[in-house]
């Protein structure tokens, strides 16, 4: 167990990402508005033990009333348009929306079909921009802890 854990912290440390912000922290709500899935998975490694964003203060929360972070992933189809509204407007003020993904920003990744209905800045204020298609976790992991400045 002992050698497990000291290779944990060789890992985390190869990762270079910065120090752990002091006294901040952040509970992020994920919506996927039509992501291919490239994106969580990007996500789901940045939550992992490698990573491991409890360490700064992020954690990933179910539901939006308890989120300071609105993590919207994928192009904004038109049936997410209202779920996505109505998440946002379940979160206590102060509140940030983060797009992550090129798809989210509005790249036009997968093109312009009808059923898309913009990026997230088209629904929603966006605070944060995670380029990448997918952003790799340690963007992912660098953007969300730089954000946590932002409720300073
Ligand atoms: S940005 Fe790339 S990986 Fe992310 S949802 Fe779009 S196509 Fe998929």
């Amino acid at each position: 167990m002992f050698v497990l854990l000291r290779h944990l912290q060789h890992l985390r440390r190869s990762a270079a990402l910065p120090a752990p912000a002091r006294g901040g922290s952040l509970a992020l709500r994920h919506v996927d508005c039509g992501s291919c899935n490239g994106c969580e998975h990007e996500l789901t490694n940045t939550a992992g033990p490698h990573y491991d964003l409890d360490r700064f203060g992020l954690s990933i929360v179910a539901s939006p009333r308890h989120a300071d972070v609105l993590l919207v992933t994928g192009s904004v189809t038109t049936r997410m348009v209202e779920p996505l509204r109505a998440a946002y407007a379940a979160m206590p003020e102060p509140r940030l929306v983060a797009a992550l993904g090129d798809c989210a920003l509005g790249a036009g990744v997968i093109g312009d079909p009808a059923q898309i209905a913009g990026s997230a800045d088209d629904i929603l204020p966006v605070d944060i921009r995670i380029p990448g298609c997918p952003p790799t976790p340690a963007a992912i992991a660098e953007a969300l802890v730089t954000a946590i400045e932002l409720t300073r």
